[in-house]
């Protein structure tokens, strides 16, 4: 297994505490990566061969000069970055003229924004529109994600609403996930769920570091419970981490197959109950105790039509 990313969840304060939020992130949370840590980490993640440091939340431009350093440090080791937000600060299109420029300038490689119903509530699509028009003059790469649900608009629904041309641009739609507040606020019909899920292990080439500095084995939301834990970047290195994620035996069997085998050494149905492999993922490592699924591994390991 290859870990080519670094994912860094600076903190779970936002401005915004959208229903669609599946760490429920919100004004009132308070926790945030300790600054040095994150340093540190990025340090660090030069050594272990990573290439990309990710800056996610909640939302990171709160500490927006503690952002700018870090994008600065990566560069100077010659990672790239890209920074997650939901775009509060650009509400005029000077502001996010400069926010843009001091990003790129500083090294970013792109900013990703969310753009959906959900956020739309907090953020005005105005400010949206400063990011797209900006980025596009000073020349720093947008990605849009949409998180959607059957009842929300569509990413291309979302997208008629900007005047500006989207090209260049990054266009990704996400379904929601039924957890964390999005759990709480929306209807369980209203996610959806496929017919079968065989998509693929597709974050798994990025370690997950949260605020208080626990490691998680992808960058998805669905890997950070309890028993797929690496460890903490308190007690042990980047290296170190890296190494036991990628040497973790579920780990690197879900990274190259997938957990198809997992639910039908489960008899659990492959369809209708989840959003996408990542949530099959979940339900699996959040509900059966993990010396089953060390048991159930070897079962699969055993079975040679499987592997
Ligand atoms: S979905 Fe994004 S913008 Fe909304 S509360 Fe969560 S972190 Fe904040
Ligand atoms: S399938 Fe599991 S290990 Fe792979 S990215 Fe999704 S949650 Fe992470």
């Amino acid at each position: 297994m290859l870990y080519h990313a670094l994912g860094l969840i600076y903190t779970y304060k936002c401005v915004a505490k959208c229903d669609i939020c599946g760490f429920s992130c919100s004004p009132e949370r308070q926790e945030k990566m300790n600054f040095e840590d994150a340093k540190r980490l990025i340090k660090e993640a030069k050594k272990s061969g990573i290439r990309l440091i990710t800056i996610t939340g909640g939302e990171p431009f709160l500490y927006y000069n503690e952002i700018i350093e870090l994008v600065k440090l990566a560069h100077h080791y010659n990672m790239q970055t890209t920074i997650t937000s939901n775009c509060y600060w650009a509400d005029s299109y000077e502001k996010a003229e400069a926010y843009c420029t001091e990003l790129r300038n500083n090294g970013a490689r792109s900013i990703k924004i969310s753009v959906d119903d959900f956020h739309n509530k907090y953020v005005s699509y105005e400010n949206i529109k400063n990011v797209i028009k900006a980025s596009k003059v000073v020349g720093l790469r947008l990605i849009v994600g949409c998180t959607i649900t059957k009842n929300s608009m569509q990413l291309k629904g979302v997208l008629n609403s900007f005047e500006e041309e989207i090209t260049n641009i990054g266009l990704y739609q996400y379904k929601c996930y039924p957890l964390g507040r999005a759990k709480e606020k929306i209807s369980v019909d209203n996610f959806y769920y496929p017919k079968s899920i065989l998509d693929d292990c597709s974050e798994s080439g990025c370690i997950l570091v949260t605020p208080n500095g626990s490691v998680y084995p992808c960058a998805s939301m669905c890997g950070t419970i309890p028993s797929r834990l690496v460890g903490s970047i308190h007690n042990s290195s980047l290296d170190e981490l890296i190494c036991k994620a990628s040497n973790n035996p579920h780990n690197k069997f879900i990274c190259k197959h997938g957990v198809e085998a997992y639910l039908k050494e489960l008899n659990l149905k492959n369809n209708d109950e989840y959003v996408d492999t990542c949530h099959a993922c979940y339900e699996i490592f959040n509900n059966v105790h993990i010396k089953d699924l060390d048991n159930i591994l070897e079962r699969i390991h055993n079975n040679d039509k499987i592997l």
